[in-house]
């Protein structure tokens, strides 16, 4: 079954606040929770609940809303992703609806979002997200390319094996906290817990850090990664490789690495979204006489045929000779835009047929001129 889109799921306008799309969510979660939904009814209440989470899981992280908004589905689907990538971390992994109401009544509270919950105590935090810019052609984007980058990778420390205290030396309970890695603070009513200030939620502190990894307890190395460039990517576009980002602290989850787009200037063309634009230029003798003209495309040479009488600026659309978007069923066109040249350098001989011709020009007054007799017109009109 074809997947829905996100925004219909939950009901809310493409342009919708993060806002919106909370209280979106928070109106369906209460809406089939299974307390209201018993006997065969609740299966289907557990399946749009499973959907509505999805969608809110997606739009809420401003990272995966923008992949999703450029790319659809693909963007935020493991399947597009190449060789090196390794399935997102979205939408698997449904840990039912207690876990679910957890997550979003413990944001109504304002209180350690971060996954504190789950541990019971530990502070566990998903590792930062990492970006990547990457230049690319624009034969690459229009049609894809497999390529790989360095990024960065975090191993374990050698020296110290990973507890980031000093050889000799071991990682003790942190004092504030007593090894709970969060305190509890009183605010009116409330009990807040908040990670601990000292030891920011690990429970230890390292009195002697590992000189080689300064107490980090890992090293960072660079590892390449495959990139699949997918046919069809604009600029300004991001691929997400899921779990390629920073790791987690105290078992959390990486974050993800976003390969940002960028497409370098094109000798010959210019893109707008799927269709490309050339200048052509053009003889002053071809355009007045017509002919055949040939013009670059990105799939090799193509051919007008310009009729007897071409005006500069005429442009003439190639069929499907543009770029295939990521999200597009067809391929854009291609504008060629005529750009008439004035001779130059011109020999005795020709300035001699030249007058020639401009004398019979004349004659032949305004009949020569389309353009100049409809300016003549108009400025007479500006005057009278
Ligand atoms: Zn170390
Ligand atoms: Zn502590």
């Amino acid at each position: 079954m074809a997947k829905r889109d996100y925004y219909d799921v939950l009901g809310v306008p493409r342009n919708a606040s993060d806002d919106d799309i909370k209280k979106a969510y928070r109106k369906l979660a209460m809406k089939f929770h299974p307390d209201r939904n018993q006997g065969d009814e609740a299966k289907k209440a557990e399946e749009k609940f499973k959907e509505a989470k999805e969608a809110y899981e997606m739009l809420s992280d401003p990272h995966k809303r923008a992949a999703y908004d450029q790319f659809g589905h693909a963007g935020v689907d493991p399947n597009m992703a190449g060789g090196g990538f390794r399935p997102g971390a979205g939408p698997e992994g449904f840990g039912g609806f207690a876990e679910a109401f957890g997550d979003i009544f413990g944001d109504l509270f304002g209180g350690a979002a971060a996954g504190g919950r789950r541990g019971g105590g530990k502070q566990v935090y998903r590792g930062a997200d990492l970006s990547y810019a990457m230049e690319i052609t624009l034969e690459e984007a229009a049609h894809g390319k497999d390529t790989q980058i360095r990024i960065p990778s975090w191993d374990r420390c050698d020296t110290c094996h990973g507890s980031g205290a000093k050889p000799g030396t071991s990682a003790k309970t942190c004092p504030t906290c007593n090894g709970a890695g969060s305190v509890h603070l009183r605010q009116g009513f409330f009990s807040i817990q908040q990670t601990c200030p000292q030891c920011h939620g690990s429970g230890k502190i390292i009195p002697d850090p590992c000189t080689a990894c300064g107490g980090a307890g890992r090293i960072k190395k660079q590892k390449t990664l495959e990139v699949k460039i997918p046919a069809g990517i604009n600029e300004g576009m991001r691929i997400r490789s899921a779990g390629n980002g920073e790791p987690g602290t105290n078992g959390g989850p990486p974050g993800d690495l976003y390969i940002e787009i960028r497409i370098r200037q094109h000798e010959i063309f210019e893109r707008d979204g799927d269709d490309l634009h050339c200048t052509v230029p053009v003889s002053m003798t071809t355009a007045a006489l017509g002919g055949t003209i040939e013009v670059p495309t990105l799939g090799g040479k193509a051919e007008i045929e310009l009729p007897e009488g071409t005006q500069h600026g005429k442009t003439f659309r190639l069929r499907g000779k543009g770029i295939k978007g990521i999200r597009s069923s067809y391929p854009g066109d291609l504008y060629c835009h005529v750009a008439i040249e004035t001779p130059v350098k011109l020999t005795e001989h020709q300035r001699k047929l030249l007058k020639e011709l401009d004398e019979s020009f004349r004659k032949g007054g305004d009949r020569h001129s389309p353009n100049a007799k409809s300016w003549t017109d108009r400025v007479k009109d500006l005057f009278k």
